[in-house]
């Protein structure tokens, strides 16, 4: 099935259910107005020209256009491009000619307006007074933007505007009668945890069945009212959050354009929502929020915790004080659609808080070791997946795709697991990220978790840092809680009690925040450069 084709099957069957809530932008749309908008859209995006197969571009945070161009675009066979929100003119115009963006849509409070006009190519001769980067010129490919605000501005389109006519709408179904499943939808980027974010080509029946499947493990059903507080330009938040719901009939709930604890507590309790996304630094920010105990979370009872290794303490408060019974936990990339392994309520508490589950459905999985053969259970291996929810390639480049696809199409996912005897897996951590230290293999993980035990400790964060002696030491970085008052040295003695002493950090920080990805994810490679640079 496409994108476009179960969205029809789905406001067919639910017209008048809820389908989508933005509190901040007052809308509150049935999936018969929802698709209603979303063929405005399709249509209009046809009628400016635009053809099946080619890329648009979104750079907007999380709002209802959004949501309604990742439904539009598949409609109308193009391909949508997911772009951070958070880039720069130099990364936005890079990811633009990377994938030869047609279209690009955006709020107008992105830019300024002798900026747009660079950006719609009306005016190259501004080209030199660009403070930015962009000139017409340097992006060859882009013919069409659209703002998603009401002003308008000379040579650009007003996505209010865009509407088909009749003969766009004929055009609309003869595509759709030929859309195939098997083609791409989707040109979505990696969280750039561990480097330059990479744009992973995916098709219709990639992203659809991840989907079903995902929405399958969360009992999910059209009463279902999910609240999305993760970024829709990533896949967490445009599959795991908004394709989920709409496979199963539910209610996309939108708390607002970016994370926030407050907001999204608030619209859990006023919108009664039955399902909570997060990464764990959004479920940490939420329980230790000093307002948290005002709000009615009753209604809770699912959502998914993922996107980086979730603490067994945190998993445990989020089953017990935000009523989640049911959360599960998921474990994916953006290049396998993206999830492969998830939690069921079904299973033991203890595997469901400190493992990451089974297989999802028609999805293999082996674990190798550095020359490539299969490890024993229970022994540590690099994790590959094979199925249908392997992408079709890092876009435009295969070079990057063959090393991560091999010749037996098993993805290569860079993460270290283990699994148990009966398939439940532990995500060790990323190869990239162990620790050497003196010959020993060290995984940060297992200090972090036994950090988190600390009382004093809100927050922490593992790393190896180079070491001429020892080739790394180990380094940790914590936030503590309000009031706290403990030392470095009393941390390291606290880990020299409990853990081998080649694993007790060797450099301790107390800081305020780590650097992080928009997505929500702790990029430990900016922490050790910041420490390499500290030591000199
Ligand atoms: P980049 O590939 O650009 O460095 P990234 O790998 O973080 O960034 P994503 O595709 O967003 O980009 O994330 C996939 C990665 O997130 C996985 O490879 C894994 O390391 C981590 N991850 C996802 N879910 C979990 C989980 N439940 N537990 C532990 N790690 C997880
Ligand atoms: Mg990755």
């Amino acid at each position: 099935e496409t994108v476009g084709a179960l969205l029809d099957r789905m406001a067919g069957v639910w017209p008048d259910r809820p389908a989508l809530v933005v509190r901040q932008q007052g809308i509150r749309w049935t999936y018969r107005q929802f698709l209603a908008e979303v063929e405005r859209v399709a249509s209009g995006l046809l009628a400016l020209g635009l053809e099946p197969g080619d890329r648009v571009g979104i750079w907007a945070p999380n709002c209802a256009e959004w949501v309604v161009a990742q439904f539009a675009a598949p409609k109308a066979g193009l391909i949508l491009v997911n772009i951070n929100p958070a880039y720069r003119s130099h990364e936005l115009s890079y990811s633009l000619n990377k994938v030869g963006c047609r279209a690009l849509i955006l709020p107008r409070a992105f830019k300024a307006s002798h900026y747009l006009k660079l950006l719609s190519g009306l005016a190259p001769e501004l080209a030199h007074a660009a403070s930015g980067e962009l000139s017409a010129a340097a992006l060859p490919d882009l013919r069409h933007v659209i703002l998603l605000d009401d002003d308008v501005e000379s040579g650009t389109h007003r996505w209010s505007d865009l509407a088909g006519d009749a003969a766009a709408m004929k055009r609309l179904r003869e595509i759709e009668a030929t859309l195939s499943f098997d083609d791409p939808v989707n040109i979505q980027f990696t969280s750039g945890t561990t480097g330059a974010p990479k744009g992973a080509t995916l098709t219709h029946h990639n992203i659809v069945n991840n989907g079903y499947f995902i929405g399958e493990a969360m009992r999910l059903t059209e009463q279902d009212r999910l609240c999305i507080p993760v970024p829709f330009y990533h896949c967490f938040g445009m599959v795991l959050g908004n394709l989920v719901c709409v496979t199963h009939g539910a209610c996309m709930v939108i708390p607002g354009e970016g994370f926030d604890a407050l907001a999204t507590l608030e619209t859990v309790a006023e919108e009664r929502c039955t399902g909570l996304h997060g990464v764990p630094t959004m479920f940490i920010a939420e329980l230790e929020h000093p307002r948290f105990h005002e709000f009615d979370l009753s209604s809770l009872r699912t959502g998914i915790m993922a996107g980086s290794p979730c603490p067994i303490e945190v998993m445990r408060r989020v089953v017990r004080d935000m009523h989640m019974a049911e959360v599960t936990i998921a474990y994916g990339m953006t290049e396998t659609s993206p999830v492969s392994f998830q939690t069921v309520p079904d299973d033991p508490l203890d595997r469901r808080v400190a493992t990451v589950g089974r297989i999802h459905p028609h999805v293999e999985v082996k674990l190798v070791d550095e020359a490539g053969h299969v490890v024993p259970r229970g022994t540590h291996g690099e994790l590959l997946t094979r199925g249908y929810s392997v992408m079709r390639g890092y876009w435009g480049d295969e070079e990057s795709t063959a090393v991560a696809i091999d010749a037996a199409r098993w993805m290569h996912t860079g993460d270290l697991a283990v699994l148990d005897d009966e398939g439940y897996c532990t995500i060790v951590g990323r190869l990239k990220d162990m620790i050497i230290r003196g010959g020993e293999n060290i995984s940060p993980r297992e200090i972090e978790e036994f950090l988190y035990g600390h009382p004093d400790v809100q927050d922490v964060q593992v790393f190896g840092v180079p070491d001429e002696k020892f080739g790394e030491q180990v380094c940790a970085w914590i936030r503590l809680r309000d009031g706290a008052t403990t030392t470095v040295a009393a941390i390291q003695d606290y880990c020299r009690h409990n853990l081998a002493y080649f694993k007790v950090p060797h450099y301790v920080r107390f800081v305020d925040a780590f650097p992080m990805t928009v997505t929500g994810k702790v990029q430990k490679y900016l922490m050790r450069e910041s420490m390499v640079a500290e030591l000199g």
